[in-house]
């Protein structure tokens, strides 16, 4: 507990403590005859003690003529209680309303704690080594780009860079929710974030503290509140139009019943003093707390909950679009099959294999392609970039470049149809990489990928939650998309498709689709145009890329396809908590409302009904929070 809510706290228990013997005095259990005035005073002291903040904003919003809201109706009721010589339930109200206040900020103040604690990864300082040899610890904001800096076990990494010296395993569980550690070395790139676990690093940063990895997500993930959903919109405004309507109700409920008992003569002094306190009670149990405050804490928490399994949404308006999703389309490299290419075989080249996959890995260097990284993998020599230059890479048909003064194409039919290069088609199931030297045709390159580890399940799964299609959209060829496609479960696929192309065939599949509920699964590479472009964008294997936790509007820090079916698991269960909230309080309020216009409540039924919808609700709201795993 703050300060705060612990002097909210003491004012309670002193209050409480006040007021037990003033009500059995005022009830006549405790025999003592005090005269009237005696026991409006001692009422009072209590009801000043534990009420006068709600009295003094109910004041300021009379005067800043903001007048209904829970302060105001909690105000008129406990006063007008008051008024009508229910000294105790008017105090009773506003101490229990408080109880209710606390416990909410409490709870709310522990979730925002537990998703913190959840995304524990700012780092404190980084170590900066002293002439002496000694270390210094800085702030990591401090640290310009290029600076060494050293890490050691246990320690996290403060900025990202690039390892200049030792061995280690890193445990990136805070960034992607899972933890495996992963072994790395000298050149390796590190990312902040995540933890060193044996050996000591020295580390060149390669950014600023601010654009590094941690400050990013964090960023992303406290921005993303502010992003709201439909339902949070929905109850803000409800509450904007409920609190008016419901005032002139208790007025209504004040004044026209009496009205039409006069004419019957009864006894009116009655008849008035029943009536107004009837709308009081009514007033006490329409305030809108349990509704309002637990939704935006269910999605609250459904966000933090998502970001401690590695899945970052930007908004609660992406976790309702999430819920409603029905069509996944996938692309295929990166996403479905793990972007790392093997060489099979070389086929009608005339020059020596070897030599082939040389001016292949060459020409393909400065391009970030996973099959770019693969041909590189595969010569496993250094490449020399000053053989290479005039390098153009052509999205969705491959590369041109000069190598050693040679000019050197490398990509697939289509690349080799605008060159107007004779090529000689293969009739292995992979993917082809034609290679043209000078013009003429040099063989080309069967290189073919491997299915993810859970990208299997992750369709099963996602059938299991109802999504009912699922697309692959490839620039690869029909032969390779048909097998990926049939090996993993995949409904449907579109092949031999150019990045615009993809973008035409989601516009097609969102018309079928009805406009609504088509996520696309992407690693950000290629493909933002298409992430932008869906219902929901999702990126994989964002960890360390930029470009993909720019585009998407969910991001999938590591490249687990599972995490998608989760994903959607999550942001379903968390509407449906929302939901229950709100048929919850407001059916509740709603029997409340009736039995107290009918007379059938009193205040304490109304109060106890509004503190303890309101604490079901939050407990209900902070379920969102713990996400299983699967
Ligand atoms: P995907 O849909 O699999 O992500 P891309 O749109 O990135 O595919 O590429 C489609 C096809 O274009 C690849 O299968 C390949 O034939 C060719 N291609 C793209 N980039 C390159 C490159 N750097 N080198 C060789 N071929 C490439
Ligand atoms: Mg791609």
């Amino acid at each position: 507990m703050n300060t705060k809510q612990k002097k909210l706290l003491i004012r309670i228990i002193v209050a409480a403590i006040l007021f037990v013997p003033v009500y059995l005095i005022s009830e006549g259990i405790v025999d003592v005859s005090l005269p009237k005035w005696a026991v409006f005073g001692l009422f009072l002291i209590p009801y000043l003690t534990v009420g006068w903040d709600i009295l003094r904003k109910a004041a300021l919003g009379m005067k800043n003529r903001k007048v209904f809201d829970e302060c105001f109706l909690m105000t008129v009721a406990t006063v007008g209680a008051i008024a009508l010589g229910e000294y105790g339930e008017g105090v009773a109200v506003m101490l229990l309303y408080q109880v209710g206040e606390l416990f909410q900020s409490v709870a709310v103040g522990r979730s925002r704690r537990s998703i913190s604690e959840l995304m524990d990864i700012r780092p404190d300082y980084a170590n900066i080594e002293a002439d002496d040899g000694s270390l210094e610890k800085v702030d990591p904001d401090e640290v310009d780009v290029g600076t060494i800096i050293v890490i050691q076990p246990g320690e996290r990494v403060p900025i990202d860079g690039v390892i200049v010296d030792g061995v280690s395993s890193l445990d990136t569980a805070a960034l992607t929710g899972e933890s495996r550690p992963s072994a790395v070395g000298v050149d390796d790139t590190v990312l902040s974030g995540s933890i060193n676990l044996s050996g000591v690093l020295r580390v060149r940063t390669t950014a600023a503290f601010e654009e590094s990895t941690a400050s990013k997500i964090l960023d992303l993930v406290e921005n993303a509140a502010a992003r709201k959903s439909k339902s949070e919109n929905f109850i803000s405004k409800f509450a904007r139009v409920y609190t008016p309507i419901v005032c002139y109700s208790a007025l209504a409920l004040a004044v026209l019943p009496p009205l039409v008992l006069l004419v019957t003569g009864a006894d009116m002094a009655g008849v008035w003093r029943d009536w107004l306190l009837r709308a009081c009670t009514f007033l006490v149990i329409s305030c809108p707390c349990a509704v309002v405050i637990s939704v935006p804490l269910s999605f609250f928490a459904g966000l933090g909950g998502a970001s401690s399994r590695g899945i970052l949404i930007k908004g609660s308006n992406y976790l309702e679009t999430l819920a409603g999703v029905t069509t996944v389309a996938f692309d295929k490299t990166g996403t479905i099959t793990k972007g790392n290419f093997e060489v099979t075989a070389v086929h009608h080249s005339p020059l020596d294999d070897a030599r082939l996959l040389e001016l292949a890995a060459h020409a393909e260097c400065p391009s970030s392609h996973p099959i770019s990284l693969s041909l590189q993998r595969a010569y496993a020599k250094p490449v020399d970039r000053e053989r290479v230059s005039e390098v153009q890479e052509i999205s969705g048909h491959g590369i041109t470049a000069r190598v050693d003064g040679h000019a050197v194409a490398v990509g697939n039919d289509r690349l080799m149809n605008r060159l107007g290069v004779e090529f000689v088609p293969c009739h292995h199931v992979g993917t082809i990489l034609h290679v043209a030297v000078d013009g003429a045709y040099a063989g080309h390159i069967v290189i073919r990928d491997q299915l993810k580890e859970h990208a299997r399940e992750a369709m099963a799964a996602l059938k299991k939650m109802g999504v009912r299609r699922t697309v692959m959209l490839t620039g690869d060829r029909k032969e390779v998309a048909e097998q990926v496609a049939s090996e993993v479960g995949i409904t449907d696929y579109k092949a031999e498709l150019l990045p615009q192309d993809k973008v035409a065939a989601v516009e097609a599949l969102i018309a079928e689709n009805g406009g609504k509920g088509l996520a696309f699964v992407g690693d950000g590479i290629n493909d933002a145009p298409v992430l932008s472009r869906a219902d929901i964008g999702i990126a994989m294997g964002a960890l360390g890329s930029d470009a993909a936790i720019e585009a998407a509007d969910v991001v999938l820090m590591d490249d687990d396809p599972l995490k998608i079916a989760q994903a959607i698991g999550i942001s379903r269960k968390c509407l449906r908590i929302v939901k229950e909230n709100i048929v919850f309080a407001l059916g509740v309020k709603a029997v409340c409302l009736i039995l107290s216009a009918l007379g059938l409540a009193n205040m304490w039924l109304a109060i106890g009904a509004d503190v303890g919808v309101m604490i079901l609700a939050v407990l209900n709201a902070i379920r969102c929070l713990f996400v299983k795993k699967i």
